[in-house]
């Protein structure tokens, strides 16, 4: 394999022992992503990487994590740039615009209005952001990661038929790299484990939460509160991946 392999991030993640180790990941790739762009190594003044960012822009969860970080001289560098090639864009986009252009056919056609060229391009826009494309690349690389070591280590495996298995995002991600990345044969292996897995520790967080109920009742006020302290997150994180509970990520001082 030519890429680089992830192969101790990827056992760090799996040996934290969270509901699920891509989220893990995420959190830990996008972080790292925070800090290049904003962070005290000043990307952001380098030329080559806000042509970068003034062309890819970023995703409205991306602003407000930038927002979050705190950096705001930064941001600001970054905004103007953009936004010299936002209004620039805009104005070739509303130059080559004719308002009278959609055909009677495309209107009567249900669309999405992906045939107003103002509306695509916004759209085109919006699905643009820096942060979430190169996280993309990276993640990748941790799927390709996570399969390698899933055929070559036993101890992997063992380890993640021993844990606490992944939130439904990450593991329907994982199922469709794994079309591409094991054979019938070992498909078969991988299901055999992974359906288990996935139904266990499902009902696991089902039930601390349910606990999390009945210890509200009056009745179970002395009673243990088991595993449910702290099961609204990952009862959240389990269905949708990401850590809920998470203060926002700053800039280190
Ligand atoms: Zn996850
Ligand atoms: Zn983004």
């Amino acid at each position: 394999m030519k890429e680089q392999l992830y192969t101790i991030p990827l056992n760090d993640a799996v040996n934290a022992g969270d509901e699920c180790p891509f989220c893990y990941i995420e959190r830990s790739v996008e972080q790292d992503l925070l800090d290049f762009v904003l962070g005290s190594s000043a990307s952001y003044m380098e030329a080559d990487i806000r042509d970068m960012t003034d062309r890819a822009g970023f995703c409205r969860t991306h602003f407000r994590k930038m927002f979050d970080y705190g950096n705001t001289l930064g941001n600001a560098w970054i905004l103007k740039t953009h936004y010299r090639r936002m209004i620039g864009e805009m104005q070739q986009t509303f130059a080559g615009f004719k308002p009278g252009r959609t055909s009677l056919k495309d209107r009567l056609k249900k669309t999405d209005g992906s045939s107003n060229a103002i509306g695509a391009w916004v759209r085109e826009k919006n699905d643009s952001c820096y942060i979430c494309s190169q996280f993309k690349d990276t993640y990748d690389r941790y799927m390709d990661t996570f399969f390698y070591l899933w055929k070559q280590d036993p101890d992997f495996r063992r380890r993640i038929k021993e844990s606490k298995g992944f939130c439904l995002t990450h593991f329907g991600e994982l199922c469709e790299a794994s079309d591409a990345k094991l054979s019938d044969r070992e498909k078969n292996e991988f299901y055999e484990t992974m359906m288990p897995l996935m139904e266990s520790n499902m009902q696991r967080v089902a039930e601390d939460v349910a606990w999390m109920v009945e210890k509200f009742d009056y009745r179970n006020k002395n009673a243990d509160w088991k595993n449910s302290r702290d099961a609204i997150q990952r009862g959240m994180q389990k269905l949708k991946g990401g850590y809920p509970a998470d203060p926002p990520f700053k800039m280190s001082k």
